[in-house]
Order: structure tokens, then sequence, then C-alpha cells
């Protein structure tokens, strides 16, 4: 999977995930039953969107995590390729 699907998934995850607590938690109030199953839901899309990180925020070239700073990293902090296109860094700081 590319890392921009991935960030995309991650990114839609979460968001259904907050939304679906705020429906559980606002929209559930008077009444339980569909305020346990949104928070059910939530639950269920955070589980989800945590094991799209564990299985795919990583580097394509060598595998290495990219769990920290993972919407805002460019290069591979493990091998220094970049994300998109595999090139290795040139220039300052690149050897
Ligand atoms: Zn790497």
């Amino acid at each position: 999977m590319k890392l921009s699907t991935v960030r995309k998934l991650i990114t839609a995850g979460f968001t259904i995930c907050i939304l679906v607590s705020i429906i559980g938690i606002f929209g559930g109030a008077g009444d339980p039953v569909l305020s346990n199953y949104m928070l059910t839901a939530a639950v269920v899309f955070f589980l989800i969107t945590v094991g799209i990180i564990m299985k795919w925020a990583r580097c394509p070239w060598c595998g290495g995590s990219l769990m920290r700073k993972f919407f805002s990293l460019k290069v591979c902090p493990h091998c220094h390729r970049d994300l998109e296109t595999g090139k290795k860094k040139k220039g300052k700081g690149g050897r």
C-alpha cells in the first residue's frame, strides 16, 4: 500500500472515530442503546486505525517504523530515502 493512501486511511479512521464518539455521547444522551452502539463502533474504528498504523506506517524501502511524526516525515529517518520516490537524499547531510 502507498504511504499517501495509508495517511488518508489513518486520517479518515481517526475522523470517523471522533465523529462516532461525539454522536454516541451527544446523540445517545437519552438513548443508552444507541450510545453503546456508537461507542463500540468508535472503539472498533480506533482499533482498525491503530492496526493500519502498526501494519503499514513504515518505510517502504527499509521497513523501519515511521510512527513518530508520521504525517510530517518526507524522508525516512532510518535509511534516509525519500518516502515517495525512494531516492537517497542528496546534498547536505546526505552522506
Ligand atoms: Zn527507510
